[in-house]
């Protein structure tokens, strides 16, 4: 690696795959494990960049496919590059576009449904007709979910895009499938994910020699396989080997159907095969129980908008579980959101005010739950890297867990 990015190990974990290190990038430093929110379309939903910092986001999350279709990357590229664009002072990250490319034009329902198996399969993916993307051995066609303009990605476009967006941190061009799709399927999509991650690499290569005055952007591939274990090690050793134009990966995300009752053994067949001086980002997860799951296999960096997502709909974390603030219960409740939270919100206002401005549509309502929940869940795992240099983080976990499923019942979403 060079040129600003690199990954060190600080401290492992004796009885699992957990380590505590540093990203470092051309626009500071990131350390791991770490929670990075997710600022969809440069921008954290109602949460100004300042109140992401003071919470202590130390990185955050955005789209490429979003950014693509509107302002456009080569308004971002003008502009000095996302992290300037959007006036956050500190590393920034692009998912590649696949994921959205395929979610939102095949019309998967819940592709990463952590609950798939409640629902049938034929519910998951709409219907040829109704279908936005087509997906071929080049790339992928699809219809703007904005304007209905048909649009195409090919591994070549999504790397010059998220050259021109200049996130610190940038994925290879991925097929996502979903637990549903068949297992022929999957060996084809995996087998396309592995030549677009040749092709990724080359332009990469080809395109950090062209933009030479530009900061250096770290690469990393993204490991598919759906829940077969062939399919996952075979793509990890693929991905782990893959070399092309004289570069490898820098570092590698997770991605695709992840079922919750196999998330812990899926990370871990694939991080016992990645090299582990690289750094690891499990893509778009973020439910409390499942970051524990993430970081004792390996994982150093997870993104995920369920935390603001569920915050604008009023639900809140607290240690002992999660509640809908505009709930009757709440209107007279004159408490933090959690006392043990020392987030902005929870230091100055009450559940009764949360409630009172849930209920009145508020603006401020989103802004100050989005604080609660992002603070909460970027805590948590700055919690968890405390805890494994500490050597406690197993007691720390069963502390956790024991408190946060007592009384919520369920944590999932
Ligand atoms: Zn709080």
């Amino acid at each position: 690696m060079g040129n600003g990015f690199s990954y060190e190990i600080s401290h492992r974990d004796e009885k699992s795959l957990a380590r505590v290190g540093t990203i470092a990038t051309p626009h500071g430093q990131i350390q791991t494990p770490a929670f990075i929110p997710v600022g969809t379309k440069a921008t954290v939903k109602s949460v100004l960049p300042e109140s992401m910092r003071d919470l202590g986001a130390q990185a955050l999350l955005a789209n490429a496919y979003h950014l693509y279709l509107q302002p456009g990357h080569d308004v971002l590229d003008e502009a000095g590059g996302l992290a300037k664009f959007m006036n956050w002072d500190g590393p920034t990250i692009t998912d590649s576009g696949g994921f959205q490319v395929l979610s939102l034009g095949v019309g998967f329902k819940k592709v990463l449904a952590m609950d798939a198996k409640t629902f049938r399969s034929d519910e998951v993916i709409a219907g040829n007709k109704e279908r936005l993307a087509h997906v071929d051995d080049e790339g992928v066609t699809f219809k703007s979910h904005l304007d209905g303009s048909m649009h195409r990605f090919t591994p070549e476009i999504s790397m010059q895009v998220q050259h021109q967006i200049g996130a610190d941190i940038i994925f290879a061009f991925d097929e996502c499938t979903t637990l549903h799709n068949t297992r022929r399927y999957q060996e084809v999509a995996i087998q396309r994910t592995y030549n677009w991650g040749l092709r990724c690499l080359d332009e990469h290569k080809r395109l950090t020699d062209v933009r030479i005055d530009k900061p250096y952007q770290a690469l990393f591939g993204v490991i598919q396989g759906a829940q077969y274990e062939d399919l996952r090690k075979k793509a990890a050793t693929d991905f782990a080997a893959m070399t092309s134009s004289d570069i490898s990966y820098d570092g590698f995300g997770i991605g695709g159907a992840l079922d919750k009752d196999s998330l812990g053994t899926i990370v871990k067949w694939v991080n016992e095969i990645l090299p582990e001086n690289k750094p690891k980002h499990l893509l778009g997860i973020g439910a409390p129980e499942d970051l524990f799951v993430g970081v004792e296999n390996g994982i150093d960096t997870f993104d995920c908008v369920l935390a603001s997502r569920i915050a604008r709909t009023s639900a809140v974390y607290t240690m002992e579980g999660r509640f809908n603030l505009s709930n009757a219960a709440y209107k007279r409740d004159f408490n933090p959101i959690d006392d043990e939270c020392d987030c902005y919100t929870c230091t100055h206002y009450t559940r009764a005010y949360l409630h009172h401005v849930f209920r009145g549509k508020e603006i401020i309502a989103a802004t100050l739950a989005t604080i609660h929940n992002e603070r909460y869940i970027v805590r948590l795992v700055d919690q968890m890297r405390q805890a494994l240099l500490d050597g406690n983080f197993w007691d720390m976990k069963a502390d956790f867990l024991g408190r946060y499923k007592h009384k919520s019942g369920q944590s999932n979403d």
